[in-house]
């Protein structure tokens, strides 16, 4: 019996019995065999998130008690950390190493929020008046449903799990269908670390059978997403019945600004780093280089060098330096996605194929691929492919760089390098993106904001604001020395 549904404090299997294969992206073969639900199951989620959020099981714990069980979350989580990271990475096809970095960050996100569920949020506001006491406070804001992508799974849905639990809310959370095998681990480690029945449940399968519901039910309050633009737009169009409060992390085509005057070597290095790292299935991926024409030969003729020599393999490789695209139709996607650039009028310099290596015949690989020669009005510009593709543009003036990296609807992150640090700090503020690094790309922490402008999503996750998405703020104005107020003068019983 396969029964990893937790719906209401139990493992179930699915009401009809179903079951979904995951397959690794590396060979194909079968990592795990997972219930998938029916919209019955995920019915039966909601309704057990809102009766534990409506009985109070959860919303009476105070903030310190929640943070508690988020930092016992977290101890349990560095436990298995090495367990789970197994996991992610038979079903991602990256490499253990990398899963484990993963996972720490997951520990971290536990804690973060761990620890700011400590700090004081309610306030006094001063209104002027002595007799009257004015509170702001925060509430949590009830039954959420919390819908992951499978890049970095369990990552991405612990940025959204542990701020409702400090919260108090009660969830449901849907990983990828591809990548289902860490979040059933967490949420044993939910249920272990003693969290009321029914604040957390966890439904599997794919998104157009069992979103429905978690995105449309009335019931649900909020959703919290992360994945692609298309998907965000559904979950916005059906949010727009019921007024439902949304979090979405969308896509992002990131802009990697170089200027004549950085420092080329570390430019270069991590212009590779920012592209092709996780073979590119990275949202805030820097696959949009934009580099001053005097260095232009110089920085893609290494690039291009450097990007050739990339190890390509499956988990176990220990030589492999990034791994497989997730699926084969994602393989198919990026594949289509370069050829439409070369017949714009980019020129391909690298990659641009599946891998040709015996060892890659089963697997999802495409090989590191530069196209030079683009420009904005170009597809492979403007759309993400989410895979290991770098487009190149040449600017001339500080004015000309900044307009590029913002000609696009996406605004997730981009980065600049320069020495002249003012220079750098002016494109810095002119960029309109939710991150920007400055002689640097990629890194994070959960102590900082993350999220985008424009069409790359509304809110942000982690830092403080991460916790504030699952909180209602209410203001409560107590005055204590009643009177009338006077307005209309009464005039008895005439
Ligand atoms: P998708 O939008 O295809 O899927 C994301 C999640 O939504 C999956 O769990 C999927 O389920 C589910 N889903 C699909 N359709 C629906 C639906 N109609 N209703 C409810 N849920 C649905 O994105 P990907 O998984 O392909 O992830 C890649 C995208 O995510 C990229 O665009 C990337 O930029 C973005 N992303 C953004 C991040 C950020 O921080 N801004 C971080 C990571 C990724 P299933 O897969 O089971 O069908």
């Amino acid at each position: 019996m396969v029964a990893t549904l937790y719906i209401d404090g139990a493992w179930r299997q699915a009401s009809d019995g179903g079951v979904h294969d995951v397959h690794s992206p590396h060979d194909q073969s079968v990592v795990a065999t997972v219930s998938q639900a029916t919209q019955a199951d995920v019915l039966a989620a909601i309704t057990a998130a809102r009766a534990s959020f409506d009985s109070g099981v959860f919303t009476s714990w105070s903030f310190a008690e929640r943070s508690a069980l988020v930092a016992k979350i977290a101890d349990l989580l560095e436990r298995d950390l090495k367990a789970i990271a197994k996991k992610e990475s038979d079903d991602t096809g990256k490499r253990i190493i990398e899963a484990e970095y993963d996972i720490a960050d997951v520990v971290a996100t536990f804690r973060h929020f761990a620890a700011l569920g400590l700090k004081q949020h309610d306030r006094s506001v001063d209104v002027g008046l002595d007799h009257v006491t004015s509170k702001i406070v925060h509430e949590p804001l009830g039954v959420v449903s919390l819908i992951g992508p499978w890049n970095y799974p369990l990552l991405q849905i612990a940025w959204k799990v542990a701020p409702a639990l400090v919260a108090g809310c009660s969830f449901i959370v849907k990983p990828s269908e591809l990548t289902p095998q860490s979040a059933i681990a967490l949420m044993h480690l939910i249920e272990e670390a003693g969290t009321p029945k029914g604040v957390a449940n966890l439904i599997l399968g794919p998104g157009s059978v069992v979103g429905t519901p978690l995105i449309s039910d009335s019931r649900v309050d909020m959703v919290s997403f992360t994945g692609g633009l298309n998907t965000g737009q559904t979950i916005m169009k059906a949010a727009v019945e019921h007024v439902r409060r949304l979090a979405l992390e969308l896509g992002g085509k990131n802009p990697h600004i170089i200027f004549a005057d950085a420092d080329i070597d570390a430019a270069i290095d991590n212009a590779v780093t920012a592209a092709f790292l996780h073979s590119g299935q990275v949202c805030s991926a820097g696959t949009r280089l934009i580099v001053q024409r005097s260095i232009h030969d110089k920085v893609v003729k290494s690039i291009v060098r450097r990007a050739g020599q990339i190890r390509l393999g499956g988990p176990s490789d220990l030589t492999a330096e990034t791994g497989p695209l997730i699926s084969k139709s994602h393989l198919e996607g990026v594949s289509k996605y370069v050829e439409k650039g070369v017949a714009e009028g980019a020129t391909l310099l690298v990659g641009g194929k599946r891998s040709e290596d015996p060892a890659h015949a089963n697997g999802w690989y495409y090989l590191p691929t530069v196209l030079d020669n683009c420009n904005t009005k170009m597809f492979c510009v403007q759309e993400e492919s989410f895979g290991p593709v770098m487009t190149v543009e040449v600017f001339d003036t500080e004015q000309e760089a900044i307009a590029l990296g913002n000609d696009t609807v996406f605004g997730l992150s981009g980065g600049v390098w320069s020495t002249d640090s003012a220079k750098a700090a002016r494109v810095a503020s002119a960029l309109r993106h939710g991150t920007i690094w400055v002689n640097d790309f990629g890194p994070y922490r959960p102590q900082a904001e993350w999220g985008g402008y424009k069409q790359s999503g509304i809110g942000r996750e982690l830092g403080e604001h991460g916790l504030g998405e699952y909180l209602e703020i209410k203001h409560i104005w107590t005055n204590n020395s009643p009177s009338k107020s006077g307005w209309f003068s009464d005039r008895g019983d005439e």
